[in-house]
C-alpha cells in the first residue's frame, strides 16, 4: 500500500483557539492587502477530535480584548457566549464556612467579560476560517512531524484500522503525509507532536512546565431568577495548604451552571484524587446553593499549563510555531488563556502573513517576528509581572500569596530573577510517608443528579473509542508499575478522572480501559515513574464535548 501525499502551503494541527486565530489573522492580511497583489496561502487544519470543538473545554470567562482585535466588530458582536459577568466574587473556603476576600487586582476582576463555551467558541472560529478559504477536516489524528534536512516538512496522519494485535482490519487506511511550507502546532497542553519537537531541539523553556488537571461539569439547575452572570473563585478547602487550585461556580444562565475544579499536578500525597476533591467542593455549603437540585449534562477534564513566563518554550523552528496551551500560554493566576491563546494566535498570523508575502519565507528568522510580537502584548506583559507566582505557591499557600503581593507592589520586579520549579512528576511522596487524603462525601439523596462517580461522569463526556485498536496508552515497563503499586499505591487509577487504570486481582499490575480516556494526559504528566506514554488514538476517538 501507497501512503497518499498532499501539499498544503499552512498546515495546522490542532482545530483550538490559537491554531484557528492564527489562521484567521494571517487570511485576513493577506486579503487586505491591494487586491490581485498576493494570491491566498492553501490551508489545511486537522484536529484528532469527532468533530469540530470536539475535544475543546475551559471555563470559560474570557478576556475578550484580543478578540476583539482579531474580530470584525460584526463578527465580535455574533460571537456565541452564554452571557456577561454581571457579579463576582472570590471565596477562602474552610471545611464549614467561607470568607469573601474583600478587594481582587484590577487584572484579576472579570465584570463584563463574556462567558462562553470553548467548544461553541472553537466551532464560531472554525466557521470563520473556513469562509476566509481553510479547510477543516476533524477526525484525523497527527502523529508525526516529517522533517528534511532538519527542516519541519509536514505531518503524518495517523493509519486507521488497525485491530488492538496492530492487525490490518477491513478497510484499513494508511494515513497520508501532508507536506507544507510551515506547521501550526496548536495541539493544546502537552501536546503529542509539540513536546516531541521541544524535547527534540532543546527548546523547553528554563522551568519545566507544570500543569493542573480541571475537572469541570455543566448543571442544569431549577430555575433561579437572575442568577445568570453570577460567578464565584474559590481557594483553601478541600485543598490543603500545599496544594495549590481552587474552584470555579459559573451562572451562565438562571437554570445552567458551570462547574469546576483545578487542582495544580505537583501536588505530593499519592492519594489524592482530584475527582473526589470536585466532589468535596460541590458538597460545600457555599457551593451546594448553585447545584441543589440540578443534574449533570456535560462532563469533562483537560490539563492546564500553569507555569507561565518561565516555562514558555521557544516558540518557531525551521518550518514549524508552537501557538496557545501548547505553548504554555497560560495565566494561571486570572485563570485565563483562551485571551493568550487568541493572542498568539494574532502575532502569529502576522508573522506568517510576512512570511508567505516576503516569497514564503518560513525560516526561523523571519519567524522570530512571532514570538517578538506577542512578547510586546499586553497579555504576555501580565504574565511577566507574575513570573514567579507559580512558582512561590510550589512552597505552599502562604509564601504564594506573599509573592503574589511582591510582584503586584513592584510591577513585576520582585522576587527577582526565577524560581525553580520541580517536574510534576518528582513531586510525589510515597505513600508510606503521608496521611490518605480525605474521602469524597457521602452523597444524600438531594445530591444524587450532581455526585456523581467517575464511571457515571465519563458517561456525559460521550467518550467513545474503537475498541478494536491497539490502546494509545502505554506503560512503557510493565515491571515497573509493581514498584509504583508498592511504593506510591498505584497513584494512576487514583488521578485518572475517567477511571481508564484498574489495578487488577493480583495488586501487581494495571488493566487499561483506554476507551474510556478524557484526552486529558495526566497520567503521563503524574505518573512517578514516568512509566505511561500517551500518544494519538485512531482519529475521531475521545470525548465529545458540546457546551463545554
Ligand atoms: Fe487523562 Fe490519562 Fe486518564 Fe486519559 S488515561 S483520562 S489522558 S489521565
Amino acid at each position: 500500500m501507497n501512503r497518499d501525499t498532499m501539499s498544503f502551503d499552512i498546515i495546522g494541527v490542532g482545530c483550538g483557539v490559537a491554531t484557528l486565530s492564527t489562521v484567521l489573522q494571517l487570511l485576513k492580511r493577506v486579503k487586505s492587502e491591494p487586491a490581485g497583489s498576493m494570491q491566498a496561502p492553501t490551508v489545511l487544519i486537522i484536529d484528532k477530535g469527532m468533530s469540530v470543538g470536539a475535544h475543546n473545554l475551559s471555563g470559560a470567562v474570557v478576556d475578550p480584548g484580543p478578540l476583539a482585535e482579531l474580530l470584525t466588530p460584526e463578527e465580535f458582536a455574533g460571537l456565541p457566549k452564554f452571557t456577561t459577568v454581571k457579579s463576582e466574587s472570590f471565596q477562602f473556603l474552610t471545611p464549614g464556612g467561607s470568607m469573601q476576600v474583600p478587594w481582587m487586582p484590577k487584572s484579576m476582576r472579570a465584570e463584563g467579560y463574556p462567558i462562553v463555551s470553548l467548544s461553541e467558541l472553537t466551532r464560531y472560529l472554525a466557521g470563520l476560517c473556513e469562509k476566509a478559504g481553510a479547510e477543516i477536516c476533524a477526525g484525523f489524528a497527527a502523529v508525526e512531524l516529517l522533517k528534511e534536512n532538519g527542516r519541519i516538512t509536514g505531518v503524518r496522519m495517523g493509519d486507521k484500522g488497525l485491530d488492538k494485535n496492530g492487525v490490518q482490519r477491513a478497510g484499513f487506511e494508511l494515513g497520508p503525509d501532508l507536506i507544507g511550507s510551515m506547521v501550526i502546532l496548536g495541539e493544546g497542553a502537552c501536546g503529542f507532536l509539540t513536546e516531541q519537537l521541544i524535547a527534540e531541539r532543546g527548546i523547553s523553556g528554563p522551568n519545566p512546565e507544570t500543569y493542573a488537571l480541571g475537572i469541570k461539569e455543566l448543571i442544569e439547575t431549577p430555575e433561579c431568577k437572575g442568577r445568570a452572570g453570577t460567578i464565584m473563585h474559590t481557594f483553601g478547602y478541600p485543598l490543603d495548604q500545599m496544594t495549590y487550585g481552587g474552584g470555579f461556580v459559573y451562572c451562565v444562565s438562571d437554570t445552567m451552571t458551570a462547574i469546576g475544579m483545578i487542582t495544580a499536578l505537583d501536588y505530593r500525597n499519592p492519594t489524592l484524587n482530584p475527582h473526589d476533591l470536585f466532589r468535596l467542593f460541590k458538597h460545600h455549603p457555599k457551593v451546594q446553593p448553585f447545584v441543589a437540585g440540578g443534574k449533570v449534562v456535560e462532563y469533562g477534564a483537560k490539563v492546564l499549563p500553569e507555569g507561565g513566563f518561565h516555562c514558555v518554550p521557544g516558540l518557531a523552528v525551521d518550518g514549524a510555531i508552537i501557538v496557545g496551551d501548547g505553548a504554555g500560554l497560560c495565566n494561571s493566576l486570572r485563570l485565563k488563556g483562551v485571551h493568550l491563546a487568541v493572542q498568539s494566535g494574532l502575532s502569529a498570523g502576522n508573522a506568517l502573513c510576512e512570511g508567505w508575502k516576503n516569497n514564503k519565507d518560513f525560516s526561523v528568522a523571519a519567524m522570530s517576528k512571532y514570538p517578538e510580537q506577542l512578547k510586546a502584548s499586553a497579555p504576555w506583559k501580565t504574565l511577566q509581572k507574575i513570573k514567579n507566582v507559580r512558582a512561590g505557591f510550589s512552597y505552599g499557600s502562604i509564601p504564594g500569596i506573599m509573592t503574589i503581593g511582591m510582584g503586584v507592589v513592584s510591577g513585576g520586579l520582585l522576587p527577582p530573577g526565577r524560581m525553580p520549579l520541580e517536574p510534576d512528576w518528582e513531586t510525589m511522596k510515597a505513600k508510606a510517608d503521608v496521611r490518605p487524603w480525605v474521602q469524597p462525601p457521602k452523597v444524600a439523596d438531594s445530591e444524587a443528579g450532581t455526585q456523581m462517580d467517575k464511571l457515571s461522569d465519563v458517561f456525559f463526556s460521550k467518550t467513545h473509542h474503537e475498541e478494536n485498536q491497539p490502546s494509545h496508552l502505554k506503560i512503557l515497563d510493565t515491571a515497573k508499575c509493581t514498584t509504583c503499586i508498592q511504593k506510591f499505591g498505584a497513584p494512576c487509577t487514583i488521578f485518572c478522572p475517567a477511571q481508564v487504570y484498574v489495578l487488577k486481582d493480583d495488586k501487581t499490575s494495571i488493566h487499561i480501559d483506554f476507551s474510556n480516556c478524557l484526552h486529558c494526559k495526566t497520567c503521563q504528566i503524574k505518573d512517578p515513574l514516568q512509566n505511561i506514554k500517551w500518544t494519538p488514538p485512531e482519529g475521531g476517538g475521545g470525548p465529545v464535548y458540546s457546551k463545554m
